[in-house]
C-alpha cells in the first residue's frame, strides 16, 4: 500500500467513525447538534480525501458543480419552512438516488467505450445501482409533487394497477438479465433506466399523501443501498459505509413509522390509504353531535386553577409556529404551581421528531417531554389535556370505530383527562382527512383561531388571572 492509499484508507475510516458517532448522538435531542456537526466534519473529510483518490479530469467542472450545489443546498435549507421539510427531504433523497444512478451510468459508459468485455460480476453492481437509484429518484419526485400539492395528494388508482406494476417490474428484471448475459448495447441500458424510473413513479402514485413521509423514508433507504452498491462499483469504502448506514437507518425509521400507525409497510405501499374518503369515510362521529366552544378567559381560568395540564402539540402548532408562545404559556402555568407535561405522539406533525425539534427550539426542557406509552396512563389524572393543532393523533375513532381508516393506530388518550381543550382554526379534519369525534365529547371545549394567536392570548390571560 502506498502512503497515499494508507492516508486515504485512514481518512475514510475516520469518516465512517464520525458518521456512526453522529448518528448515535442524533438519537438524543440534547446532543443532536453535536452529532450533526460531527457527521458534517466526516463528510468534509470524505470529500477532501476523494479529491486525492482519483485523477481529477476537470477541476473547473468540479468547482462549478460544487459551487452550484452549495448555493442551492444552502439557499433552500435556509428558505424552507419547517412544515415543508418532508418534501425537501424527498427532493434531496431523489438527488441522492439520481446521483447513484448517474455514477453507475458513467461507469457503464466507461466500460462500453473501453470495449472491455465486462463480466457479470462487474455489471451486477452497476445494474443494481442504476435500478435502485432510478426508482428512488423518480419515486421521490412524485412524493415531492404530492407533498408540495403540485398534484393531488390522494392515491391515484385504477383497475389492474398491481398487475401493471408487476409487469413493469418484470420488464426491469428482464432487461437486467439480458445485460448480465452479455447484451450490453447502450440502448438496453437506456431502456433499463427508463423502466426503473417508470416503476418508481407507478409504485408511488397509488400511495396517499398522508403516507408520503413513510414512503420517503423507504426511498431514502433505497438510495442508501444504491449508494453502497456504487461504493462497490467504484471500490470506495466510504460510499459502502455511508450507503449502508443510510440504508439501515432508513429501513428502521420506515418500520418505526409504520408501527406508530399500527400498519404494515406493505399496507402503506399497497393499501391506497386515504382513497376511502372519496367513497364516504366512516368517521365515528355521532351525527348531529354538538360542539362546544369557549372563550380565552374561560379556558385560561380552567388551566390556571388546574393541578396538572398535559399539552398535546401537533401539526397545527408547527404551521402556526406557536412553539415559543406554548413555552410561555407553560412557564406561566408553572409559575402558578400547575404541573405541565408535554405528550409527544411518534407521528405528530409531518415527520418523525417534528414536535421534539420545535419544542427544543423554544427551549422547553427535555424532561417535560413524554413519549406516548409513558404519558397515556397519566391522562386520567390530568385536569386538562390541551390539544394544540393536533387532530389525527388524538382521534378516539382509532380506538373505538373498527371501520375507521385509522382504526388500530395508537393515539394519545386525551379523552381520559377531566377536561379537554382543543385549539384549531375550524372543524376541518387533519391529514388523514377524517372527522374527529373528540370534538363532540361533552368534556371538550374548542378554542378556534390560529394557534399562535390563541396560545399567546392564553399565556397573557393565565399571567393575569
Ligand atoms: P393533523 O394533520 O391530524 O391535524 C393538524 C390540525 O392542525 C388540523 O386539524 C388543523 O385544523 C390544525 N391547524 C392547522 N394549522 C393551524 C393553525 N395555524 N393554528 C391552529 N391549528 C391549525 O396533525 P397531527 O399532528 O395530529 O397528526 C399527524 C398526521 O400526519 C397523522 O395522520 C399522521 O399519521 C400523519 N403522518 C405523520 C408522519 C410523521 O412522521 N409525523 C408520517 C406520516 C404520516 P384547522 O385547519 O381547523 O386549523
Amino acid at each position: 500500500m502506498t502512503a497515499t492509499a494508507t492516508a486515504l484508507a485512514l481518512a475514510y475510516l475516520a469518516t465512517g467513525v464520525l458518521f456512526i458517532l453522529g448518528l448515535k448522538l442524533l438519537s438524543s435531542p440534547a446532543r443532536a447538534r453535536t452529532g450533526n456537526l460531527l457527521a458534517a466534519i466526516g463528510m468534509l473529510i470524505a470529500v477532501v480525501a476523494t479529491l486525492f483518490d482519483r485523477s481529477i479530469i476537470s477541476w473547473t467542472d468540479m468547482l462549478i458543480g460544487a459551487a452550484v450545489g452549495a448555493v442551492i443546498g444552502y439557499g433552500s435549507a435556509r428558505a424552507v419552512k419547517m412544515t415543508a421539510m418532508p418534501q425537501m427531504v424527498a427532493l434531496f433523497n431523489g438527488a441522492g438516488g439520481g446521483a447513484a444512478a448517474l455514477v453507475a451510468a458513467g461507469e457503464f459508459l466507461r466500460l462500453s467505450s473501453a470495449n472491455a468485455a465486462a463480466g457479470a460480476a462487474t455489471l451486477l453492481p452497476i445494474i443494481l445501482s442504476t435500478i435502485i437509484g432510478a426508482i428512488s429518484f423518480a419515486g421521490s419526485l412524485i412524493a415531492f409533487a404530492k407533498l408540495q400539492e403540485l398534484m393531488t395528494g390522494r392515491p391515484i388508482t385504477y383497475a389492474g394497477q398491481q398487475a401493471v406494476n408487476a409487469l413493469i417490474a418484470l420488464a426491469v428484471v428482464a432487461l437486467a438479465v439480458a445485460m448480465l448475459v452479455g447484451n450490453t448495447a447502450p440502448a438496453l441500458f437506456v431502456g433499463l433506466v427508463i423502466a426503473a424510473a417508470v416503476l418508481g413513479v407507478s409504485v408511488v402514485l397509488p400511495i396517499g399523501g398522508a403516507d408520503m413521509p413513510v414512503v420517503i423514508s423507504l426511498l431514502n433507504s433505497f438510495t442508501g443501498v444504491a449508494v453502497a452498491i456504487t461504493g462497490f462499483v467504484l471500490s470506495n469504502d466510504v460510499l459502502i459505509i455511508s450507503g449502508t448506514l443510510v440504508g439501515a437507518s432508513g429501513t428502521l425509521l420506515t418500520m418505526l413509522m409504520a408501527k406508530a400507525m399500527n400498519r404494515s409497510v406493505s399496507n402503506v405501499l399497497f393499501g391506497a390509504f386515504g382513497s376511502v374518503k372519496a367513497a364516504g369515510a366512516v368517521t365515528g362521529a355521532a351525527p348531529g353531535g354538538t360542539v362546544r366552544s369557549g372563550s380565552v378567559e374561560d379556558i385560561a381560568t380552567l388551566l390556571a386553577y388546574g393541578r396538572s395540564v398535559i399539552i398535546v402539540p401537533g401539526y397545527g402548532m408547527a404551521v402556526a409556529q406557536a412553539q415559543h408562545a406554548v413555552r410561555e404559556l407553560s412557564d406561566n402555568l408553572e409559575k402558578r404551581g400547575v404541573e405541565v407535561k408535554f405528550a409527544i405522539h411518534p407521528v405528530a406533525g409531518r415527520m418523525p421528531g417534528h414536535m421534539n425539534v420545535l419544542l427544543a427550539e423554544a427551549n422547553v426542557p427535555y424532561s417535560q417531554l413524554h413519549e406516548m406509552d409513558e404519558i397515556n396512563p397519566q391522562f386520567a389524572h390530568a385536569d386538562v389535556a390541551l390539544v394544540i393543532g393536533a387532530n389525527d393523533v388524538t382521534n378516539p375513532a382509532a380506538r373505538n370505530v373498527p371501520s375507521s381508516p385509522i382504526y388500530g393506530m395508537p393515539i394519545l388518550n386525551v379523552d381520559e383527562a377531566q377536561n379537554v381543550v382543543v385549539l384549531k382554526r375550524s372543524m376541518n379534519p387533519g391529514f388523514a382527512g377524517i372527522d374527529n369525534p373528540l370534538y363532540e365529547n361533552p368534556k371538550t371545549t374548542m378554542l378556534f383561531g390560529d394557534a399562535k394567536a390563541t396560545v399567546t392570548s392564553l399565556a397573557a390571560e393565565v399571567a393575569r388571572v
